[in-house]
């Protein structure tokens, strides 16, 4: 059974129908990248799966179907995405930030050693763990948002364009980062422009 299945799922804004029928699994322990032009309905597929659009067809994780659950009802069976624009708090620091990741936990008394494990995966976020979000750069941000996703204790990441604008060495770096995840037990769902 694959962690995550879509299946035949389309979604439309209005009238306006900007994914058609598409379906895709994601096993556990992979990487899956759903590659595309602007404009292709990518990040409209990442949404929906998510709970945050509505969409025709199936989708389940875990065998479970999620058509009845809210989108914090995902997050804790282990979905979480990291929007294409990030969605940070600005005005809140890093640390603030990476505790709103796990703002659905149950297990409070694990939460301060997976922020000790987050800023070793990222020694740049403890550095400035009392900077404002709004301040980092753009690879700050980026690794940022995955730290905050990470806080989740997510078994599914969806992804969308962790790429976009940053440098090729950063990129780099987010990419080890994302391959390394496998490690802890998460598989990926990336969205991306380019291959
Ligand atoms: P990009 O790589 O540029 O992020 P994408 O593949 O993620 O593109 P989407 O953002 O999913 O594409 O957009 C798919 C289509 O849906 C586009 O034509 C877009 O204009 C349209 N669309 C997206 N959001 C809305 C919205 N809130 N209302 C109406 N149309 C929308």
């Amino acid at each position: 059974m694959p962690l995550l299945s879509i299946q035949n799922v389309s979604v439309s804004y209005g009238k306006v129908e900007a994914v058609r029928n598409v379906s895709l699994s994601v096993e556990e322990g992979r990487i899956v990248t759903v590659i595309g032009p602007n404009g292709a309905g990518k990040s409209t597929l990442m949404l929906a799966t998510m709970g945050l659009l509505r969409l025709q067809g199936s989708v389940t994780f875990q065998g479970e179907d999620l058509s009845h659950l809210s989108v914090e009802d995902r997050v804790e069976r282990g979905l979480c995405l990291v929007p294409e624009k990030r969605e940070l708090f600005h005005q809140m620091s890093v640390r603030d930030n990476l505790l709103l990741g796990s703002y659905s936990r149950s297990d409070r008394d694990a939460v301060a050693a997976d922020l000790d494990a987050v800023y070793l995966r990222f020694p740049r976020l403890k550095e400035r763990h009392r900077q404002a979000a709004g301040t980092l750069s753009g690879g700050e941000r980026q690794m940022l948002a995955l730290g905050r996703a990470l806080m989740s204790r997510p078994k599914l990441l969806i992804l969308d364009e962790p790429s976009l604008g940053l440098a090729p060495l950063i990129v780099r770096e987010i990419f080890d980062t994302i391959a390394s995840l496998r490690e802890i037990g998460v598989s990926v769902l990336l969205v991306e422009q380019n291959a």
